[in-house]
């Protein structure tokens, strides 16, 4: 976000200038500051050594896989104490998950036999992981991605073999901004209390540590080139709203954003109530979940709700039954839900769906498109969220992702009506779109706009590529206008146009976006405090102004 436009809310605008600084993509808000702390890189492997005790080194293999499954449990059982209550286990999960990568017998075999073939320890259990990594990779999509995690447990388990400190978290015995290369699940999922900041040089807005730090409500930075570089010990401060890194804050400086900080989430916390700017001009605040363990009070109601995050390691469709039943087990707990059909494709595959490899996925068959070739899935969809409203009496409004033309969205809307769904909506994420919201318009009630995908679209950049996180920003004028093109439609029709992609969660845009007409903002729980304040700063037409100035 340009800053001479829309300063942060709740930077201070005397801020010292910063003596040096880098700067990455902010995808967790608040401010923090205080000595870095590097992450222990991975160990080195020593050249092979002749195995005179085949025996010994078996139990080496063995006693090095079993600390690194006993270690993730370990974690896991302190991030499901630390989170008990929150409903925030996703680190407990993806711990426990890692563990059983780390236990499986194949694994245990094949590296067995590596020692059997004449390798020590630490090298076959090298050679057993990059197998498995390779095999997985080859699967491509969402099951290629957990290829790295295999690399972190390669990592522990080799140093474990080798006697030397397993890489991972830094234990300095003060609180400590923690920068990386980048961040494994396992090593996000561990954090401790002592961590008040994260800074990577890699990763991107949907990365696990991007998803984590939200859930923890750590600041957080990342695509941060040369972070790594700093020495240990060095005082940064992090603004996880603007991205910026200020290198060289002395001690007293640091203390003081600390301080500023706490304090400002403690006001932020005390504040309640719908969104509203300082005129009183209504902007739905909203949810983003994807289940109902991400529910929270404090928001109006859930504006998107990614129903692909329920099946996404599923082998087989979920039936009608269980899908009822998770959706009925949202609708009970929250007044109004917009449901999104699965968004299946590139970044979110679903393994069950068997869809073909495609040259160019983020361009294939995803979205409302998967339609084309299993329109079953779609209909089923359907009548569990029917049913699921039915027997609750929720508000459940529905809507397509990845709709293209006013064809399909008429084709969906048709089907969503005949089972007595009341309110209809599309997404909008990608121009052609954008650019006939009013077409779009005339087919259904709502528009939602994934500024994810759009900007994806829109600037011809992959959203997960942390080299283009420039060129990712929601905040360019380009972007900005099609969202205003988007809420005139609406406006001219009369309809609900809400945002639901990470911009709405950006307290900096938020008045921009209702600025340019949005009538909701749909975000992670742990960002509705900051932009309900930042709406509550500016009157409408303040909006307004920031949003001509932002798109011109
Ligand atoms: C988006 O694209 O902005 C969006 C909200 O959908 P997702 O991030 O799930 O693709
Ligand atoms: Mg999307």
């Amino acid at each position: 976000m340009p800053d001479e436009a829309v300063p942060a809310p709740g930077t201070p605008a005397d801020a010292p200038a910063a003596p040096g600084g880098f700067t990455g993509l902010g995808v967790s808000p608040g401010r923090a500051a205080g000595p870095l702390m590097r992450m222990a890189g991975p160990p080195v492997l020593p050249p092979a050594r002749p195995v005179a005790d085949a025996g010994a080194e078996l139990a080496v293999v063995g006693k090095a896989l079993e600390a690194v499954a006993a270690d993730l449990r370990r974690r896991s059982a302190a991030a499901h104490d630390r989170t008990s209550g929150s409903g925030g286990d996703d680190a407990a999960e993806i711990l426990d998950a890692l563990a059983m990568m780390a236990d499986d017998p194949m694994l245990r075999e094949e590296a067995e036999q590596g020692v059997r073939d004449g390798l020590d320890a630490a090298h076959a259990l090298d050679a057993a992981f990059n197998r498995h990594r390779e095999a997985l990779a080859a699967l491509g999509g969402y099951l290629g991605e957990r290829a790295a995690d295999l690399d972190d447990l390669k990592h522990r388990a080799v140093a474990g073999a080798l006697g030397v400190p397993m890489p991972g978290l830094p234990a300095p015995g003060h609180p400590y901004v923690l920068v990386a290369e980048d961040l494994s699940p396992a090593d996000t999922a561990g954090l401790g209390a002592d961590v008040l900041a994260l800074v990577t040089e890699k990763g991107g807005p949907t990365s696990h540590t991007a998803i984590l730090a939200r859930g923890r409500g750590l600041p957080a930075v990342v695509a941060c080139a040369g972070i790594t570089e700093l020495a240990d010990g060095t005082y940064i401060s992090v603004n996880g709203v603007s991205g910026e890194i200020a290198v060289g804050v002395t001690e007293a400086e640091a203390a003081r954003i600390l301080d500023e900080e706490s304090r400002e989430r403690a006001r932020l916390a005390a504040t309640s109530g719908p969104g509203r700017t300082a005129d009183g001009h209504p902007v739905k605040l909203l949810l983003n979940i994807g289940s109902a363990a991400d529910l929270r009070p404090g928001a109006e109601g859930v504006g998107l709700f990614r129903t692909e995050f329920l099946f996404l390691d599923r082998k087989q469709a979920p039936s009608f039954e269980e899908q009822v039943a998770a959706y009925t087990e949202v609708f009970r707990q929250a007044e109004q839900v917009v449901v999104r059909t699965l968004d299946a494709g590139t970044d979110k595959p679903l393994p069950f769906l068997g869809l073909p490899p495609e040259h160019n996925p983020a361009l294939g068959i995803r979205g409302l498109r998967v339609d084309r070739v299993l329109p079953e899935v779609l209909d089923t969809q359907l009548d569990a969220i029917a049913e699921a409203a039915r027997a609750t009496g929720a508000d459940a409004w529905v809507m397509a992702p990845m709709v293209t033309t006013p064809a399909e969205a008429a084709d969906f809307a048709r089907r969503a009506r005949a089972r007595g769904i009341g309110r209809v909506g599309v997404m909008v994420e990608v121009p052609a779109a954008a650019l006939q919201a009013d077409r779009l318009l005339e087919e259904v009630d709502f528009l939602s706009i994934g500024t994810n995908d759009l900007s994806q679209y829109t600037f011809a950049a992959d959203r997960q590529h942390p080299g283009l996180a420039d060129l990712l920003d929601p905040s360019q004028p380009a972007l900005l206008r099609l969202v205003g093109a988007c809420a005139e439609a609406g406006r001219a029709a009369g309809k609900p146009v809400g945002v639901c992609g990470e911009a709405a969660g950006d307290p900096v845009l938020a008045p921009v976006l209702a600025g340019l007409g949005v009538t909701s903002l749909s975000m992670a729980p742990v960002c509705v405090p900051a932009v309900r304040d930042a709406l509550a700063r500016h009157t409408l037409e303040e909006c307004r102004e920031r949003a001509r100035t932002a798109t011109a």
